[in-house]
């Protein structure tokens, strides 16, 4: 599984790193730091969190 970031849409809300620290991180100016990230093994349900948190619909969830 991957997330991936919008960043073009992303605002800064932060919302996805409070929902799912594991798998977002922000970065020094409060937004997502990454374009993609391979979820660990057992955080998926914490990835889909995260990523239905956030209030601009950036976060896409792949199932590869
Ligand atoms: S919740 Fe969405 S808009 Fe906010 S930092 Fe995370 S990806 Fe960006």
């Amino acid at each position: 599984m991957r997330a991936i970031c919008d960043k073009s849409i992303c605002q800064g809300h932060g919302r996805c790193e409070a929902m799912a620290p594991e798998i977002y991180k922000l970065d020094d100016n409060g937004y997502h730091a990454l374009e993609e990230i391979e979820v660990p093994a057992g955080l998926e349900d914490q990835a889909r969190l995260g990523a239905a948190s956030c209030p601009e619909e950036a976060l896409t969830i792949v199932d590869d």
